[in-house]
């Protein structure tokens, strides 16, 4: 297996307190790899860190074996793209213009017609270019989360980072983008690397599952491997079957592990990061 990315010892906290401990991974050139786990996790945080929007405490990210603190704004937008986790955002743009944006990075840029077709292209591969003309902040939730998707692989990087690039999909629009993405990693060894937290999305799609509990891995590996009812049960506290449909495992979440009674209502879930007291 050829690493096309690689964390060594990656620590990070937003204060004084650390929220990313100690990570190490290596993920190949070409694989499609899932990062799962609650939320509170550290999962954002870990894409932001490989995308440079923060910067690391500790240890080193390498792109093709190159330390990614090495490179300026624009060599890492050659080789990494990010799809942010959906939030609200504007761009007073047509959908077009928002596409034709992930081609800054690349040299002799001047938005010439080789970046237009690149955007056509994207535009077609993920079947909205019927959208080209229509304002991004007129379309749907749904269809901006395919538009900034769009945008990111007309960028033509290796790597690209998706934070929950399904959430606001329909099931239809899920399989379409997830079958998106494994079809360009075949076609151009594309590296994926997607948090997610349809785990049985996760499962069917992933090369390899990261499972995530309080900024730690807890573990990684092929999707049946990981996604096993006791780490389901010690990770998110649920209790589930994980049933094995061709060569894929399916969970069938079936009910929460009680929390242990204690004093008052305790509505939070221990196993969630979330349940930490601050500080
Ligand atoms: P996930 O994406 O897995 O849900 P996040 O990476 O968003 O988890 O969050 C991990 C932890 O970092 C959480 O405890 C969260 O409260 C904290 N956190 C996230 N963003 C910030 C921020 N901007 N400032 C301080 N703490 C943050
Ligand atoms: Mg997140």
């Amino acid at each position: 297996m050829i690493i096309k990315l690689s964390l060594k010892n990656l620590s990070f906290g937003y204060t004084s307190t650390e929220i990313l401990h100690n990570m190490t991974l290596d993920i190949g050139d070409g694989q499609i790899v899932s990062i799962v786990g609650p939320n509170g996790s550290g999962k954002s945080t870990l894409i932001k860190c490989i995308d440079r929007i923060l910067t690391p405490k500790a240890g080193s990210i390498l792109i093709n074996r190159r330390e990614l603190t090495t490179m300026d704004r624009m060599e890492l937008a050659r080789n990494v793209s990010y799809v942010p986790q959906n939030s609200v955002r504007v761009f007073p743009n047509s959908v077009f213009e928002v596409v034709l944006m992930g081609r800054r990075p690349h040299l002799g840029w001047r938005g010439d017609s080789f970046d237009e077709e690149k955007v056509w292209e994207v535009l077609q591969l993920l079947g909205i270019e019927n959208l080209a003309l229509s304002p991004f902040n007129q379309i749907s939730g749904g269809q901006q989360q395919k538009v900034l998707i769009a945008r990111a692989l007309a960028q033509d990087t290796g790597v690209i980072l998706l934070d929950e690039p399904t959430s606001n999909l329909d099931i239809w629009h899920q399989i379409d983008v997830m079958e998106i993405i494994r079809s360009l990693m075949h076609k151009q060894d594309l590296t994926a690397l997607i948090a997610i937290h349809d785990l049985n999305m996760a499962a069917r799609y992933s090369d390899a599952v990261v499972m995530m509990k309080r900024g730690r891995i807890v573990a990684a590996g092929k999707p049946d491997m990981v996604l096993t009812t006791e780490n389901l049960s010690s990770v998110y506290g649920i209790q589930a079957n994980v049933r094995m449909i061709n060569d894929v495992p399916y969970i069938i979440p079936l009910a929460r592990i009680p929390v242990k009674p204690g004093i008052g209502i305790q509505r939070k879930n221990p196993h969630h990061a979330d349940a930490i007291p601050p500080g």
